[in-house]
């Protein structure tokens, strides 16, 4: 008899409920046993719990420690999400990723035959692997004189660095990839990039099958457009890797089907490369591949490799027929009509 695993499900703002919706129904057509529970955050936690993310949700993914969730929307310039016990973030979305204990976010990119991406004629596979809990985006952000001066601290720990470094190297070698490469600007941020650097080859030492070598941001954002082929693992601090992993999504194939998922020790939750776009939201249009496959990584870290390649085939056949594909990615489907087909594709009924 297998196990029902159970899962933290946040529909999310914006576009979020119509993509957990379809991802759902594929999960469950992928023969993974999955009980969801359904939590709120973001605004639907606000104008339901009065909180962005409330002690529900808290609770359900510390219970669970999994979770797949919908975008949030973010409150440009709004007021700093507080947790019950004190704990401070800049976002709730920051603040889940902190509920998580989340010091990765991993973020797969690459070509898909059936969408055209930037470069018809290149193969893109490539993992971004990016710290969240340190960096820039700690959200120690003060006014000195209001509206004339503000300053922003960046937080970086040889603790942090060796973890992410390690977790990048252990990725590669369980995924038979062949370099890690560090990002950063440590010719300018010597004490803070520098200290991430220092720390990424003092971990290289420990992984000698896999290339280690690094590139500075600038470099590496020009080299992800002139030849995004060339990267394997991209290991980088938290703004950059943030910048790099829309990049590459973009150059790829577009945020549609950019997957991704956050890594503590305990607690995982996975969600899309982008936002809540609100410009389509309530449309039906919205492209739910990017949730889909960052479902499928759920179910690899569930343990469920067979229903996770279920999925993937299910999304690939889906891309190469090219029939319901959403407007994002050429077609003038649905994301029902996409979620249909992809149902159907994943049980292997066509
Ligand atoms: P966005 O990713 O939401 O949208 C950028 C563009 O891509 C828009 O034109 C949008 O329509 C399109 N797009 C994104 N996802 C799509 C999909 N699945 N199908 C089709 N088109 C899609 O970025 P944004 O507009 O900068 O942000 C909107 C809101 O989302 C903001 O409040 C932002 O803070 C938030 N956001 C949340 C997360 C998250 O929850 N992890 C991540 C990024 C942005």
């Amino acid at each position: 008899m297998r196990s029902t695993h159970r899962v933290t499900l946040i529909p999310g703002d914006g576009i979020g409920p119509e993509i957990v919706d379809a991802t759902v129904r594929v999960l469950e057509a992928s023969g993974a046993q999955l009980r969801f529970e359904e939590c709120q955050a973001g605004f639907g936690g606000q104008s339901r719990f009065g909180h962005p993310v409330p002690d529900e949700t808290v609770n359900s993914l510390h219970r669970n420690r999994i979770g797949i969730k919908g975008p949030l929307l973010v409150d440009r310039g709004g007021q700093p999400v507080v947790l019950n016990g004190g704990a401070r973030y800049a976002t709730a979305n920051a603040a889940l990723r902190g509920v998580c204990a989340a010091f990765a976010n991993v973020r797969p990119v690459r070509s898909f035959a059936g969408i055209r991406g930037r470069y018809a004629d290149l193969t893109i596979d490539l993992v971004i692997v990016r710290e969240v809990s340190e960096g820039i985006y700690v959200g120690r952000e003060i006014e000195i004189e209001p509206d004339h001066s503000a300053e922003a601290t960046l937080v970086t720990t040889r603790a942090a660095s060796e973890r992410i470094a390690r977790f990048a190297f252990e990725l590669a070698r369980r995924d038979s990839r062949k370099r890690v490469c560090a990002v950063h600007k440590a010719n300018v941020l010597g004490r803070t990039d520098g200290l991430f650097l220092r720390s990424f080859y003092d971990v290289a030492s420990e992984f000698p099958d896999i290339k280690a070598e690094d590139q500075m941001i600038d470099a590496a954002a020009a080299l992800m457009v002139l030849n995004p082929a060339r990267f394997d693992v991209i290991v980088a601090p938290n703004q950059y890797g943030d910048i790099l992993s829309d990049l590459a999504a973009a150059i790829a194939g577009g945020l549609g089907v950019g997957p991704g998922g956050n890594f503590g020790n305990e607690i995982s939750l996975f969600e899309a490369c982008h936002g809540a776009a609100p410009d389509i939201a309530g449309r039906g249009i919205a492209n739910p591949l990017a949730l889909v496959l960052s479902g499928a990584m759920m179910l690899d870290k569930l343990g469920e490799e067979v229903a996770a390649r279920r999925v993937r085939n299910g999304v690939e056949k889906f891309l190469r027929r090219g029939e319901g594909l959403t407007p994002d990615i050429g077609g003038n489907g649905t994301t029902r009509q996409a979620a249909d087909r992809i149902v159907a594709l994943t049980r292997d009924e066509e």
